[in-house]
């Protein structure tokens, strides 16, 4: 199959229907805009399985997603998207960049979920982008910046609900977004422990309650045991929030 992009954490291929894309989830993991390089064992296959649990899910309630099907443990088969080459961010609690830049304290509840949008160009280091920054560069208009910041407070939600019954509280994570052939605006790309923060509710200690990819940017250890523990709370929940 002909390979139409490889990112840090995943490979794109054509398939025979031009409306349909594979994506394989690789074990490689990296940090701080591939400063930082390595692998986690078994990964590709964790994120693959946790992310198609969660967009068909969402999909179940009412979210409109770019997920097909799970065919390998490592592969998904997916609507082709046109990426809107925007990050979006929501945060629950402050943690990462949010206290880096303004300093809140780690762990501060935040008033209400914030909603940021992030620039997709690994050049310019994904910068922090305002309103009207969007407006100005073009990238998506009034009305698509409201449309993507109502699907991510209702997607926000859904999983602060779900994760809530696997006993994770749900801190931050990004989503990506994308149109498919018929003009439509899907969720796109992964939810996975690389691309949220997830903290144990069974824990208590700051650095053992911690199941994300912070265990790797941190060198925190036991990265794949998190992931694990995410995968098997995920899998265990799935079918009772498929049901609702
Ligand atoms: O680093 P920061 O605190 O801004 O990240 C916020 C959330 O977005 C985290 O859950 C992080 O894993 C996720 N993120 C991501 N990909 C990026 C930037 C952030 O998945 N390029």
């Amino acid at each position: 199959m002909e390979k139409l992009y490889e990112g840090k954490a995943k490979i794109l291929y054509r398939t025979d229907d031009p409306e349909v894309l594979l994506t394989v989830f690789k074990d490689d993991a990296t940090a701080f805009n591939a400063q930082k390089r390595g692998q986690i064992q078994g990964k590709g296959a964790i994120n693959c399985a946790i992310a198609s649990a969660l967009l068909q899910g969402l999909e179940t309630l009412g979210i409109p997603t770019h997920y097909l099907s799970q065919p390998q443990p490592t592969e998904m088969f997916v609507k082709a998207v046109k990426i809107v080459p925007v990050e979006v961010v929501v945060r629950n609690i402050a943690a990462g960049s949010l206290c880096k830049q303004t300093g809140l304290p780690l762990g501060q509840v935040l008033p209400f979920p914030l909603v940021e949008f992030y620039l997709k160009d690994d050049a310019l280091g994904d910068p922090l982008l305002t309103r009207d920054r969007l407006l100005v560069l073009g990238i998506v208009n009034e009305a698509e910046i409201e449309t993507l910041q109502t699907l991510a407070l209702a997607i926000n939600q859904h999983l602060i609900h779900f994760f809530n019954q696997c006993q994770i509280t749900l801190v931050d994570f990004k989503l990506e977004f994308g149109y498919d052939a018929q003009g439509t605006l899907l969720l796109a790309d992964e939810i996975s422990p690389d691309t949220c923060r997830l903290w144990d509710q069974t824990q208590s200690d700051p650095t053992a309650k911690v199941l994300d990819k912070d265990r790797f940017r941190q060198d925190l250890g036991q990265v794949e045991a998190a992931y694990q523990t995410v995968q098997q709370r995920v899998l265990a929940q799935i079918q009772d929030w498929h049901g609702k």
